[in-house]
């Protein structure tokens, strides 16, 4: 078991903003990659990992989503996308954030597993979905905070902290307000 260091933004902008090589053949040292892939994926509690992410500029991608097994996708590219959704999400490559997103809500993507089979994977309106994008996008060299929907939508984990604190400060006023004045609004 190998747990690889995540490469992070701004540290290493070179491996995560460059469009990754092709697999062209699948042997001993993609195995060796995937596996320490997985294990690093493990380590920081992610769904999925793309190659870049543990500085290797190749095109493969590992996903887990929760109570599911991991699989491997090498080369893999979407070749269908419908829909949109608004999503906040982040990513292990740029800790400490989260940002809001439009992702697809159908999304197929094609690559080839270890043994070299091709497969497709279709997934609508999930977590899958959003990380067939999110990891495609990574071995293109795109990164979600590329993405946001506006400036003002990306937050640091600093900023998450104290707007959840005010709003349970928000709350506990409301309830101590209710308390006086059943009839009171709640503004915002
Ligand atoms: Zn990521």
């Amino acid at each position: 078991m190998t747990v690889r260091p995540m490469s992070t933004l701004p540290a290493d902008e070179a491996v995560l903003r460059a469009v990754a090589k092709k697999v062209k053949r699948i042997d001993d040292s993609i195995y060796a990659l995937v596996e320490d892939m997985i294990d690093s994926m493990r380590a920081a509690n992610g769904v999925g990992l793309a190659a870049p992410q543990i500085g290797v500029s190749l095109k493969v991608v590992v996903i887990e989503m929760p109570a599911a097994s991991p699989f491997v996708m090498i080369n893999p590219e979407i070749v269908k996308r419908s829909g949109a959704r608004r999503i906040t999400e982040g990513c292990l490559s740029v800790p400490g954030y989260l940002g809001e997103v439009i992702r697809s809500t159908r999304v197929t993507a094609k690559g080839m597993s270890l043994d070299g089979k091709e497969i497709r994977i279709r997934a609508e309106d999930d977590v899958l979905a959003q990380a067939l994008e999110h990891e495609i996008n990574h071995i293109n060299g795109i990164v979600y905070i590329d993405q946001v929907v506006s400036p003002d939508r990306l937050w640091s984990r600093e900023e998450l902290e104290a707007r959840a604190r005010a709003a349970d400060e928000a709350e506990a006023k409301a309830e101590t307000n209710a308390e006086d004045s059943p009839e009171s609004d709640d503004d915002e």
